[in-house]
Parts: structure tokens; C-alpha cells; sequence
């Protein structure tokens, strides 16, 4: 009698190159230039209109965020699952803060609440001179280190924390940007915001009904503006 096989299988898809299991998808179609190019129309129509952030929606490869089966979709105007119940944020609202984030100088330093996957990270990177991430999954946020070093984005410091603290150490910061929605924007943001018009870009308000506002900090003064409605998933408290 024949022993049971151990042969692997035949026709083995070759191993993943880029080492998060996403494998080396540049060639496929639905992620090419025309389909991004069609993306960039889109956000021009809806009013972006900084150059240098539709640059980077156009050379990030968002497809390479996201789990192969939904790489087709990497380039629709729209959220995607990547895990843990949390989605990569639309193209059109990574851009709409970018834009309101750099508005009036680049940042310095910029805190990040929610690094997700990175997409809005690496999108902003280049835009700005550091990045201080925090993700309170330890799943994503590795993922999204991985691939930071992936795509040579040298200038993020990532953290796996509560975003409800801030992160002091490194702070004041010129902008903030939260991608994940509090009902009300945690008070000790505001201590960590630079006092010579530091920004702070948040979803504020419970699913279904948010808000996106700039803060500006000009010493004790706090501005407010109301940037239209989006939807975010929640920001949630503790470590997971
Ligand atoms: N812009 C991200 C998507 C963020 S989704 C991207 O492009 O992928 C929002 C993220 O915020 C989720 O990953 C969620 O885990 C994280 N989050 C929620 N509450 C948080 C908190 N208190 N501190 C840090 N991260 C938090």
C-alpha cells in the first residue's frame, strides 16, 4: 500500500515577496494607472485640489493595504474591512484631511489617532516631517509597520496605545489628526496641540452622525470649523 502523500500540492502560487502575505500585485489591472487616474478625477470633482495630496492618492499603492480579494476595489472612492471590525478610510476623506491638515505650512510633527492599516499614514508621510502613530489593535499596527518599512517611509514613530491619552512625550504637535471618531474631543488633545496655530483634524459624534472639525490652537484660543459630515468608525478605550 502507498503511504498517505506528503507531496505539497502542485502549482503552488509562488511565496509572498514583500513579506505581509500580500504578495507583489503592481501588475494587476485593476490597479492601474487609469483606474487611479479615474480615482483622482473623482476627488478633483468632489474639490480636492492640492496637488501634491492627489499626487500621493495617485502614487500610494492602496491596493497593497488591503486583502488580496478585495485589491479590485483598492481604488473605489470607499471604506474596506482590513480586520479586527475596523476599515481602511475612503480615499476621498484621506485626502479632505491631508489637504486640511497642511493647509497653511507643513507640520512638523503630527500626531496620528488610529493608524489602522497605515493608508492615511503613508499617504501623508511625504507631506510632512514626522509622524507619531497610535493604534490601539497590536494586530494592525504591526501590519502597518511592516509596510511603512515596505514603502521606505522612514519617518513614522508608531505606538500601540490609547489615543484617548495623546501620546506627551513628543508633543506639542503642529497637527493632529484623529481617524477614528469620539464623541467629544478627549481635553487632553488640546494640551498637546503647539500654541502658535496648532491644527487638530477629528470625526466628533456617535455612528451615523459626525462631524469633521478643525481645531486651531492660537495661545489659550481655541477655533473651531465644521468641515461636512463623515463617518467614522468609533474611537474606542483600552488595548486590544
Ligand atoms: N486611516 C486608517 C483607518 C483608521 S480606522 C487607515 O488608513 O487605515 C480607525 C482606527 O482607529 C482603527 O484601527 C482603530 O483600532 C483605531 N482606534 C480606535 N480607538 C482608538 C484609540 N483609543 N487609540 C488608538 N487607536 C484607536
Amino acid at each position: 500500500m502507498k503511504p498517505p502523500s506528503s507531496k505539497p500540492p502542485a502549482a503552488k502560487p509562488p511565496a509572498s515577496t514583500n513579506g505581509n502575505g500580500n504578495g507583489n500585485r503592481a501588475g494587476i489591472g485593476m490597479t492601474s494607472a487609469r483606474t487611479r487616474e479615474r480615482l483622482i478625477q473623482r476627488l478633483r470633482d468632489q474639490g480636492i485640489v492640492n496637488p501634491a495630496v492627489l499626487d500621493q492618492i495617485r502614487n500610494v499603492p492602496r491596493h497593497l493595504f488591503v486583502d488580496e480579494a478585495l485589491a479590485t476595489r483598492a481604488y473605489e472612492d470607499t471604506a474596506l474591512p482590513i480586520g479586527h471590525g475596523q476599515t481602511i478610510s475612503q480615499p476621498f476623506v484621506v485626502a479632505r484631511m491631508t489637504e486640511a491638515l497642511i493647509e497653511g505650512g507643513t507640520p512638523g510633527k503630527v500626531l496620528e489617532i488610529g493608524t489602522g492599516c497605515g493608508y492615511q499614514t503613508a499617504v501623508m508621510a511625504p507631506l510632512v516631517r514626522f509622524i507619531y502613530s497610535i493604534e490601539r489593535i497590536g494586530a494592525l499596527l504591526q501590519r502597518a509597520k511592516a509596510q511603512a518599512r515596505e514603502l521606505n517611509i522612514n519617518n513614522v514613530h508608531f505606538r500601540h496605545g490609547d489615543g484617548f491619552q495623546g501620546w506627551n512625550a513628543h508633543g506639542p504637535y503642529d497637527a493632529i489628526l484623529m481617524a477614528a471618531a469620539p464623541l467629544a474631543i478627549p481635553e487632553v488633545l488640546f494640551g498637546q496641540l503647539a500654541p502658535g496655530g496648532g491644527r487638530l483634524i477629528a470625526p466628533v459624534g456617535p455612528e451615523g452622525r459626525q462631524q469633521l472639525v478643525r481645531i486651531t490652537r492660537r495661545g489659550d484660543e481655541f477655533q473651531k470649523e465644521t468641515l461636512g459630515l463623515v463617518s467614522f468608525v468609533p474611537l474606542l478605550k483600552g488595548l486590544n
